[in-house]
């Protein structure tokens, strides 16, 4: 073998182990055929390797669950004890997610012998992102308003993350002159391509999503391919309506100062909410809550067609109509779900993922619901379960003594696009020790 590529094996003893658990066994195995020399001058790569089927052994052993499958080939119900467990039809990992895990894992295996880094976290999910470090992949930080890229030199390779990166980012990224490896998500791209029809024909783009999170940021740098292009970033449905105040002069309108220090840092360079507000259109970040955004475009519509008519709003208020179907499928499953409450419900994923936060906040309308952040959070010694009781990705954790039914009860467990089948098992199989029972134990018949 390879030297070089023996010593990067060395040096991923997890990535590449054989470990059925999420500690790393140390193992190494053999990975079927060796890397596919790339193109020597190819610099961007967006379609992976060919080596999908290499490294798919890999991920599957290190984000499967034995538990999760079962209950899935039983019609995602399944009963343990006296615990009955329902599992939303939609759960866990997205396309996206998957492609960009997928393509991480390739590409560490196609340059055993390149430092490889990666903007940020590839997804919301804490053990996901700490895999790859354990591979040697180095996460480049966040600093100011984008990256650090400091200490990237051309012999590099760049992972780009699933939500994306800045316009700027990109720029900068390119005049390194690194490979870059970009796993930003085709649903991303299809809201980005919208933008740039905003931008490109006078619409300033309101952009329904959390200004902090990688993907609006990284949306709402799309305007600057054009001259002129404008954006505002509005969190929800109540921020929205003030956007509809001040663009139709509603009563109680803020006034354009008082408009400008509510959306600080939220906004265009230069933005003037006086001229950048008489055209709009509606662009969301993907994992927000589908209806919402749906009813913000809506809602700026009509506010717009009270003030100065239905052809004013035809005019100038555009809408978008692309929805990650990932998001809406697992939001739908939940729904679903609640047609008949459990009497306790699990959503498992990080606190800082916008989809897990909001499918605990769609659970919260219809039964006892606990966002967890993996099978930590539930403590089989004392019983109790560490949870974020609020949609808030900055809300503090809480604990909860008595959140378990004395007698028989069904439990619902669904988890966000970031998460792996193996931490939506793990906290299943805490919470049955809790009732003194054991899956393993449990007829299978
Ligand atoms: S949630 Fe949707 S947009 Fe985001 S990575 Fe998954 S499929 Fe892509």
């Amino acid at each position: 073998m390879d030297r070089r590529r023996l010593g990067a094996m060395i040096a991923t003893p997890c990535l590449y182990s054989t470990a059925l658990s999420p500690e790393c066994g140390g193992k190494l195995i053999q990975l079927p055929g060796v890397a596919v020399p790339a193109e020597a001058t190819q610099t961007y790569f967006r379609k992976g390797f060919g080596l999908k089927a290499q490294v798919a052994p890999v991920i599957e052993t290190e984000y499967h669950s034995g538990i999760v499958e079962r209950i899935r080939s039983r019609g995602y119900a399944d009963r343990f004890g006296d615990v009955t467990v329902r599992l939303a039809k939609h759960f866990g990992f997205c396309y996206g997610v998957d492609r960009a895990i997928d393509y991480a894992y390739e590409t560490r295996l196609q340059f055993p012998d390149k430092r490889v880094f990666l903007v940020g976290e590839i997804i919301h999910n804490p053990h996901v992102n700490g895999r790859l470090l354990e591979s040697g992949i180095q996460v480049i930080e966040p600093s100011g308003g984008g990256f650090d890229f400091g200490d990237v030199t051309p012999d590099d390779v760049v992972i780009i993350p699933a939500f994306g990166v800045t316009l700027a980012d990109m720029r900068r990224l390119r005049a390194i002159g690194c490979v870059l490896v970009d796993t930003t998500c085709g649903s991303v791209l299809l809201v980005w391509k919208r933008v740039h029809s905003y931008a490109r024909d006078g619409y300033t783009a309101v952009i329904h999503g959390k200004y902090t999170h990688e993907e609006s940021r990284a949306t709402a740098s799309q305007v600057t391919k054009y001259e002129g292009g404008r954006y505002i970033t509005v969190r929800d449905m109540a921020e929205a309506e003030v956007v509809g105040d001040y663009m139709t002069g509603a009563a109680g309108t803020l006034s354009r100062d008082e408009f400008l220090r509510r959306f600080e840092g939220r906004c265009s360079d230069g933005f003037d909410p006086d001229e950048d507000l008489q055209r709009v259109g509606v662009a969301n970040q993907t994992t927000m809550l589908a209806t919402e955004s749906l009813a913000i475009a809506n809602r700026l519509r009509e506010m717009m067609a009270d003030a100065f008519g239905e052809a004013h709003a035809a005019e100038n208020l555009r809408s978008f109509d692309t929805i990650c179907s990932a998001t809406q499928e697992r939001q739908d499953a939940v729904l679903e779900l609640m047609q008949e409450p459990p009497d306790v419900m699990i959503v498992v994923g990080g606190y800082n993922s916008s989809n897990t936060n909001h499918l605990a906040h769609l659970c919260r309308e219809y039964t006892a619901s606990y966002h967890i952040a993996d099978s930590a959070c539930i403590d089989t010694a004392t019983g109790w379960i560490r949870h974020k009781p609020e949609l808030d990705p900055d809300a503090p954790e809480v604990v909860t003594r008595e959140w378990l039914p004395a007698g028989p009860f069904v439990l619902g467990i669904t988890a966000g696009a970031s998460t792996p089948n193996n931490k939506i098992g793990e906290a299943l199989v805490r919470l049955l020790q809790i009732r003194g029972i054991d899956p393993a134990a449990q007829s299978t018949s």
